[in-house]
């Protein structure tokens, strides 16, 4: 057997330790003598892994008392809607910050429920970078602001918190979450899928302040209803379980190695020397103001396309998989997460200096 350096956007590597002691738990967990997958939720054994995930996330990412965490299912894109039928309580409309395909999706969904200001947009580059936070028209009336902290395609990423002052800020944080430190108490909500940085697909986070459940609008869905999830511990029906217990095994893994203090270091670094590699050469090129730069994805071009297919080709054969860059950039992607090991990209440096002396 050997695994790949996997590059992909998402669902994404997952840390091989994770995998092995999941392996191990597989037939019987903690002599149950079933697998995770085969416990009712409503039991101890399940119960037990289930809040044992929720108090280490809490502890990673400090979240404050006055926040819940929700284990929903659905993905990302189920909050696009989600969001307006709970947030907007009597006001009408919300401001949205326009930073790539995501922020676009979660807009369009928006637009539905109710009047989106687009607050900012950085469409006009190309997505290439974010629009300066002085030049945001932001509506005092807005129900929330909602961006997205990480564009997973464009591969920009906030370096910074916006200050919306009383107006909830909302993060689509599916490709950042995890990363780095984060203050929460700035955010009246943040949401990830977890297929990307947290552990296999089909488990969404919500975390969520407590004053902003309880608003939904009438129409809105049992299930789609913040306050019907954080009332019954995301067990209001069975969750995603599988999913939950492998996502808790990652928060293990995470304290065990540091955190997110050290997982910002290593991202750092790792991306660090990815950029490094593109702008030392002109045989690579990335579009992304240098402040804005994503740790996580780094879109990248060759000087000729033509030479994707034999790049793309190469690049498999030293074990460094699913490089394709998303259809609407094409070019290169490199996703790396915090389960891709600095040795992944030092491979992938050394490979692309190789192959631009071969084919410069
Ligand atoms: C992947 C992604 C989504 C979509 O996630 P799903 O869980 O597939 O719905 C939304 N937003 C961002 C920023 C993403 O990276």
């Amino acid at each position: 057997m050997s695994r790949v350096f996997n590059f992909s956007a998402g669902p994404a590597m997952l840390p091989e330790a994770v995998i092995k002691k999941a392996s191990e738990e597989m037939l019987d967990w903690h002599g149950e003598g079933m697998s995770v997958m085969e416990m009712s939720h409503r039991g101890k054994a399940f119960m037990s892994i289930a809040s044992k995930a929720e108090a280490d996330l809490r502890t990673l990412m400090a979240i404050p008392d006055n926040y819940k965490v929700l284990f929903l299912q659905g993905g990302a894109s189920m909050q696009f809607g989600a969001i307006p039928l709970n947030l907007l309580g009597d006001k009408k409309t919300a401001d949205y910050i326009n930073t790539g395909m995501w922020s676009k999706k979660a807009i369009a969904e928006a637009k539905r429920y109710c009047d989106v200001n687009v607050a900012a947009s950085s469409e006009d580059s190309g997505f290439t970078t974010i629009p300066d936070f002085a030049d945001w028209k932001l509506n005092p009336d807005a129900a929330y602001v909602h961006y997205t902290p990480n564009e997973t395609i464009g591969g920009v990423e906030f370096d910074y918190i916006p200050d919306t002052g009383d107006v909830p800020l909302i993060a689509d944080m599916s490709s950042t979450i995890l990363s780095r430190p984060v203050d929460v108490s700035k955010f009246g909500m943040i949401y990830a899928g977890a297929q990307k940085n947290v552990g296999p697909a089909g488990l969404t986070l919500v975390i969520i302040r407590d004053d902003l459940l309880g608003h939904a609008a009438d129409i809105t869905p049992t299930m789609l209803n913040y306050k019907t999830h954080a009332d019954a511990d995301s067990m209001y029906n069975t969750p995603p379980t599988y999913s939950w217990y492998l996502a808790g095994l990652v928060f293990e893994w995470l304290l065990e190695n540091g955190g997110l203090e050290a997982m910002g270091k290593i991202n750092k670094s790792k991306s660090d020397k990815l950029y490094a590699a593109i702008d030392g050469n002109d045989f690579y090129a990335n579009p992304v103001e240098k402040r804005y730069r994503s740790w996580m994805n780094v879109p990248f071009t060759l000087k000729d396309a033509d030479l994707d297919a034999a790049f793309l080709e190469q690049a498999a054969a030293k074990g460094l998989a699913t490089l394709k860059g998303h259809r609407s950039v094409g070019g290169m992607r490199a996703s790396i997460y915090n389960a891709m090991p600095e040795a992944g990209v030092d491979t992938l440096v050394e490979f692309m200096a190789e192959f631009a002396k071969a084919n410069g």
